[in-house]
């Protein structure tokens, strides 16, 4: 089997609750989706999806994407895709880095494998744990009573996991803090997450200030390396990385030096399916636990993060995000829809799903 064609295609994103705010000032309203198509000689087809989470979130934006796609593609025609460790060799080799823009080639050539084998990508990256996954929430910065009643409506649709996001001033931060963990139920957790929007000394100003029995996880607090081993040395809170925890080589090194007790492994972020199989594995045999999720995306990039959320561990899988639920354009169908705040990767071969092409339009690029 060997890929004889990859179309590329772009999709607007319109975030489904208005304008979404970061510590910084940082704002979004729409996110720019780059999906793929690869096309095989056999005529099977797979997708994949990367959609930076603007261009101020991590070291991508979505013009990079397809200008990466640009660069890695035309090597890639006559590789067989179901050889995914190859093509990703192929991709190394005729673009160093950019990470988000060889996601999308890689989880469509997983895409491909699956559909080639009639088995679904979960059981091919190492086996479905038969345990349905928990929903974490996406609470954007803002006023406290506002982020706790965005919390409390999803907690009644049934999520357990709350991810609110944090801003530069200690004060405020406590207050939010207190805001959405006021109404906590057993079994829920709460993840603080800065976005690497805070200095060490806002970061220990708004310690100082949470609540004694304030139960959460800090995520991400500062947006170096340097800054965060200073905040791990002098703090004992349980802490997650996820922009600086990007790829094998960081994984690693976070492991080494006992710096993390987990990480937010995205898939685009962290470099598509292949990438993310190792540094799951490496997460595993460090003890990490694991928040599966996107920068953002629609129900390709979803399909994505079910698949190998699927095969984390249990008692490690922190949380999926559900990305569908923060964008307001449908480009696929499948069988995946949460339970009760709970979800399950589909089980037709590949990514098990059906792209919509009329919202994918007519591709923008085309490689063969
Ligand atoms: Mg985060």
């Amino acid at each position: 089997m060997k890929i004889s064609q990859i179309d590329v295609y772009q999709v607007d994103l319109p975030y489904a609750g208005g304008t979404y705010r970061l510590s910084g000032g940082r704002e979004y309203t729409s996110f720019d989706a780059t999906i793929v198509r690869i096309t095989t000689d056999t005529g099977i087809t797979g997708f994949g999806e990367s959609t930076p989470f603007g261009a101020t979130y991590v070291a991508a934006h979505a013009l990079g994407v397809r200008a990466g796609i640009a660069e890695i593609a035309p090597h890639l025609i006559g590789l067989d895709p179901r050889r995914v460790d190859r093509v990703y060799d192929a991709m190394d080799a005729s673009l160093v880095g950019h990470a988000h823009a060889k996601a999308a080639i890689d989880v469509a050539c997983w895409d491909v494998f699956g559909k080639a084998v009639g088995m679904p990508v979960c059981d091919l990256l190492g086996g479905r744990t038969d345990m349905p996954m928990g929903l974490i929430s996406s609470i954007y910065t803002g006023e406290p009573d506002d982020m706790r009643a965005r919390v409390q409506a999803h907690r009644e649709a049934g999520y357990r996991g709350h991810s609110f996001k944090l801003g530069e001033d200690p004060r405020d931060n406590a207050k939010q803090i207190q805001a959405c963990v006021a109404d906590a139920q057993p079994g829920e957790y709460f993840l603080a997450d800065a976005n690497g929007g805070m200095s060490v000394e806002v970061a220990l100003r708004t310690l100082r200030l949470m609540p004694a029995d304030a139960d959460i996880i800090l995520e991400a607090p500062c947006a170096t390396w340097r800054e965060h081993m200073s905040l791990r040395k002098r703090s004992n809170i349980p802490l997650v990385w996820d922009e600086l925890a990007n790829s094998e080589v960081s994984v690693a090194q976070l492991i080494a030096e006992d710096a993390a007790e987990g990480i937010g492994l995205k898939i685009s972020k962290n470099g598509g399916l292949t990438a993310c199989r190792r540094q799951r594995d490496l997460c595993i045999a460090a003890g990490y636990t694991m928040s599966v999720q996107e920068t953002t995306g629609s129900d390709i990039a979803f399909a994505a993060i079910v698949h190998m959320g699927q095969t984390v561990p249990s008692r490690l899988l922190r949380c999926v995000l559900d990305t569908r639920d923060m964008v307001s354009v449908k480009t696929a169908d499948g069988d995946f829809q949460p339970q009760d705040g709970w979800i399950s990767a589909p089980t037709a071969p590949g990514l098990g799903i059906e792209p919509r092409m009329d919202v994918l339009g007519e591709p923008v690029a085309s490689y063969s």
